[in-house]
């Protein structure tokens, strides 16, 4: 499914630019326009779905592509032995703002918890 309002669909379509780290049959890694560590990378799925609560079972196998990819990123770009943070935000609570499904990978810079 493709989505021509969705700014994630439009990138992995390549209508849009970004700084793509990884690319695969179903998925798509590339730079945060607006990084909140020194590494902030961006997983989606080239389908669009919007987010962790639109999974379903059909998407087991590409839930954990998006996981793996993830943390091969944080291996090739070389911040995974220092440690590093993937989260989903999922919803207006959870403090989604763009409704097609993405991990961030952050690292570079120590963490802190709980998130705000
Ligand atoms: P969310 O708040 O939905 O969890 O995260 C959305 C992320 O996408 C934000 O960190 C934001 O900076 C990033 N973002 C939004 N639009 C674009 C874009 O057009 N290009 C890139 N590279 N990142 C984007
Ligand atoms: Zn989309």
């Amino acid at each position: 499914m493709f989505s021509e309002d969705c700014v994630f669909c439009r990138i992995a379509q390549k209508e849009l630019p970004a700084t793509v780290v990884h690319e695969d049959d179903r998925a798509l890694a590339f730079e945060d326009q607006n990084p909140q560590a020194p590494h902030h990378i961006l997983v989606i799925p080239r389908r669009h779905t919007a987010s962790v609560a639109s999974l379903d079972e059909e998407d087991r196998e590409l839930a954990g592509h998006l996981l793996l990819v993830a943390g091969q990123v944080a291996r090739d770009r070389g911040f995974d032995s220092a440690g590093y943070r993937v989260v989903a935000n999922v919803g207006e609570e959870g403090g989604q703002t763009v409704p097609h499904l993405h991990l961030h990978v952050l690292g570079g810079r120590s963490m802190t918890w709980p998130p705000g």
